[in-house]
């Protein structure tokens, strides 16, 4: 979806995907820099070490403790950011979420971006579900930016689902190749509000078992596409100082399934 937005300005510039082990990690940044690179994506499980890396960050970035795009300036410096936050919130940014109850499936790093993000959003209560006790009070714990943020075991879901007004999932289940696989059973879904959204990060498949359980009681369901799309539109836009063009990522990634 990069390149068809790179195509379509016109720039000759190629996104272009560079596995990295994490013990390469500052030699292959140094190799960016060095090749002349605008900028780049980091993801698993370069997000939180990469941070050390950066000579400046942005407030998504401090906030998140975790950065996903970077920008190699001119003096060869590097600011780094994190689209993720503003990619998740952005499907969601209509709605008035003011007092209103948010639970997260998953405690892993496109938790921490949700989190925030609800907070962002205005939720009031943030339970954040995990299956590992040690795990998820350090997730909690271990970050400012999620004071107040509820820990809440797999075991005790079903007694915040009748009060949760958006369910996200950040979990990988019913991800390519677990697609029969759902966090939820329906009996579990059933105790959500009619009103209810259900958003799950994952983009393949779309949709999800989950996400086909919750349209079928007649839910609101948002898939991982949108986020996608929209974190990929900022880290352009981050790197080239213009906007992304208009519609030209989700076309691109319309034939993901
Ligand atoms: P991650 O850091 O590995 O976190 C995954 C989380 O899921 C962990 O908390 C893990 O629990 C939990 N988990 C994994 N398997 C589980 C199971 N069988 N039962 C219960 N919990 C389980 O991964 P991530 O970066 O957060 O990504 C998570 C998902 O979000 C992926 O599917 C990814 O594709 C999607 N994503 C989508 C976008 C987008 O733009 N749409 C962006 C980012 C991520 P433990 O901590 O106990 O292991």
């Amino acid at each position: 979806m990069q390149n068809a937005a790179l195509l379509e300005l016109g720039l000759d510039y190629l996104y272009v995907p560079l596995p990295v082990h994490p013990s390469r990690l500052e030699t292959a940044v140094a190799g960016l820099q060095a090749c002349g690179f605008v900028g780049f994506n980091v993801t698993i499980p370069h997000k939180q070490a990469i941070t050390s890396l950066m000579d400046r960050l942005t407030e998504p970035a401090q906030l998140a403790g975790a950065v996903n795009t970077v920008r190699i300036e001119p003096d060869g410096t590097l600011t780094g950011t994190n689209t993720d936050i503003g990619g998740f919130v952005q499907p969601l940014v209509n709605s008035d979420w003011q007092g209103k109850t948010a639970t997260i499936l998953g405690n892993g790093g496109a938790a921490l971006a949700v989190a925030i993000g609800c907070r962002q959003l205005g939720f009031e209560y943030i339970h954040v579900c995990g299956r590992d006790r040690d795990r998820l009070y350090a997730f909690c714990s271990g970050n400012t930016a999620l004071e107040g943020v509820k820990p809440l075991l797999w075991t005790e879901l079903d007694r915040v689902l009748p009060r949760t007004d958006l369910l996200v999932n950040t979990t990988p289940i019913g991800m390519v190749p677990t697609v029969e696989e759902s966090p939820l059973s329906t009996e579990n879904l059933s105790h959500l509000p009619e009103q209810a959204t259900v958003y799950d990060l994952i983009y393949r498949p779309r949709p999800t078992r989950l996400l086909e359980r919750a349209i079928g009681r007649g839910l609101r369901g948002i898939d991982g596409l949108a986020m996608l799309v929209a974190q990929g539109e900022a880290a352009l836009e981050f790197w080239l100082d213009r906007p992304a063009p208009a519609g030209i990522m989700a076309r691109a990634v319309q034939t993901l399934n």
